[in-house]
């Protein structure tokens, strides 16, 4: 079936925030705290991947969210429509009336990292309802986080999440020093980052190496991968075929495609071609 064909799935209730507060994190990471009355219509799901579907409208389209999608496909050329991008809830601060989203920055290109570089307080923020599906499993014998400045966000919370005895080890791509960040993590989980140097972000094999090179400890392993398509490509037939991991073990996907908008490969992802 194709995208065309495929029935419209029902729109979840937008979320409408606010910047509270832009926090520049690294050279390429900036934290938007978002928060205002719309945060009564925030739940945490638990999931330390914790996403949100973010909407996010040229100034010149002249609109206020939440959007009415349907109406304004009718209205509006296909420029002046808001974007979708998916992005984590870094942390979820109900209390504080609160959620933390990161941004890698990479650039003038594309919607949303150039939008969070630029952020104001009181920019609208929408988002889409809240879905996830992975949390440290206790019951795991050790853990293996990889990925790249995108995975971050998730990764930091996973390793937040975990029980104080957990081992394993994460693996981080980042450009340089620069980058990295403080994390806490369980005493027994090794965090290592890997450099790229000057070479471009999704464009080199870091991370499948490194994970490929680690000495394996026995027991059952859980992994989260997420990062640039190509290397979670790679990763997979790895984690699968070589160390016999099985689906329940493992949660890996492409969180972006190196020279393509999200909108073009999350279409490709539901087409078999696109499929890792
Ligand atoms: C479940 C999920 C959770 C995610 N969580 C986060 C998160 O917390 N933080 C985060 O920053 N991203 C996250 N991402 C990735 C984010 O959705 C993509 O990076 C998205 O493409 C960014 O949109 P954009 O408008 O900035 O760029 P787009 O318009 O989509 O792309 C424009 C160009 O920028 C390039 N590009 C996109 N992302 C990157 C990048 N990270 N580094 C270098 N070049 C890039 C593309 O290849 C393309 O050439 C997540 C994705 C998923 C599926």
């Amino acid at each position: 079936m194709s995208a065309q064909e495929r029935p419209q799935r029902p729109q979840r209730p937008q979320i409408v925030l606010e910047v509270i507060e832009r926090i520049r994190l690294t050279p390429h990471l900036v934290r938007i705290v978002a928060g205002g009355p719309g945060i009564a219509g925030v739940e945490d799901n638990g999931f330390a991947d914790a996403y949100t579907k973010m909407l996010f409208a040229p100034a010149e389209a002249g609109i206020t969210p939440p959007y009415d999608m349907e109406q304004l496909r009718q209205q509006l050329p296909i420029d002046m429509l808001p974007t979708r991008r998916t992005y984590t809830i870094r942390r979820f601060d109900l209390e504080a009336g609160q959620v933390w989203i990161d941004f890698v920055t990479h650039g003038d290109e594309g919607v949303a990292g150039p939008w969070a570089a630029n952020a104001e307080p009181g920019d609208p923020v929408v988002l889409g309802g809240i879905g996830g599906g992975y949390a440290p499993d206790a019951a795991a014998d050790w853990h293996l986080l990889v990925g790249d400045e995108s995975a971050i966000p998730a990764i930091s919370s996973a390793l937040e999440a975990m029980p104080s005895d957990a081992t394993g080890f994460a693996l981080l791509e980042v450009q340089n020093e620069s980058e990295q960040l403080e994390l806490t993590a369980p005493a027994g989980i090794e965090v290592r980052w890997l450099h790229r140097g000057e070479r471009a972000a999704g464009t080199t094999d870091l991370l499948v190496d490194a994970v490929r090179g680690l000495e394996w400890s026995g027991g059952r392993v859980q992994v989260f991968a997420h990062g640039e398509r190509g290397a979670m490509k790679r990763l997979r037939p790895h984690l699968t075929d070589d160390r016999g991991l099985d689906r329940t073990q493992l949660s890996l996907s492409a969180y972006w495609a190196l020279g393509r908008r999200e909108d073009a490969f999350q279409a490709e992802k539901r087409e078999a071609i696109g499929q890792i």
